[in-house]
């Protein structure tokens, strides 16, 4: 059967740099954030019952205005699990289809930024967490994002804690001072153990 393996880390820690990698190597990638945004895209049920739940004032142009709507659930926290109960399940069932049509030996990793918080822990065969510190993701938040340091820090504070998501890991991948060919050696191992135990058995 396929090997199901869930790709969590913090913001800014590498996440999907070691996606990249891993869809080098040929392993099925699965972006729940993609997929989140394509479940309410125009024409989708997603978009038909965000409408029917928050009225015309979340749209504009045909479609979702992500601001109108960060707003409501920003206060509301009803209106934040009311938009989680819609499109939570989408993204699952999209998930599953396209898991569906990947080869039956193949290496499935699914990419979910917020994999602790929202339950899933035990959702996969595998789970890798990609840790750095909280001052490498301030740095890179810093670098990538232009983010001041408490702008930064509050978004950290936001997720689950580095403990939480290590304390769920069957693999962590430390990209703290990996530079990237040292992250992409250890990457390629780890790939490597999944198909051999994968061929295995
Ligand atoms: P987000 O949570 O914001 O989606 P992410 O976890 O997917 O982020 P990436 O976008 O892969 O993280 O990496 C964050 C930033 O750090 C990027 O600018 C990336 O190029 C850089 N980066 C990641 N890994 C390394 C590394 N080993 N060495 C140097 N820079 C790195």
């Amino acid at each position: 059967a396929r090997l199901r393996i869930g790709l969590t880390g913090g913001i800014a820690s590498g996440k999907s740099t070691v996606a990249g990698i891993l869809a080098d190597l040929g392993a099925v990638i699965i972006d729940s954030d993609l997929l989140a945004r394509e479940v309410v895209e125009p024409g989708t049920e997603g978009l038909a019952k965000i409408i029917e739940r928050f009225g015309d004032r979340v749209i504009s142009d045909g479609r979702l205005d992500r601001a109108a709507l960060g707003k409501i659930i920003f206060s509301d926290p009803r209106a934040r699990a009311d938009l989680e109960s819609i499109i939570h399940p989408a993204v699952r069932r999209r998930a599953a289809e396209l898991e569906a049509v990947a080869g039956s030996d193949a290496v499935v990793v699914q990419m979910i930024p917020l994999l602790v918080e929202t339950g899933q822990a035990d959702a996969f065969d595998r789970l890798v967490v990609v840790d750095v510190p909280p001052e490498v993701q301030r740095q890179r938040l810093a670098d990538r994002n232009g983010l001041t340091e408490q702008e930064a820090e509050a978004r950290i504070g936001a997720q689950a804690s580095r403990a939480d998501r290590l304390a769920v890991a069957d693999v962590v991948i430390d990209n703290s001072d990996a530079g990237l060919d040292q992250l992409r050696q250890r990457v390629t191992e780890i790939f490597r153990s999944w198909q051999s135990e994968h061929a295995n058995g």
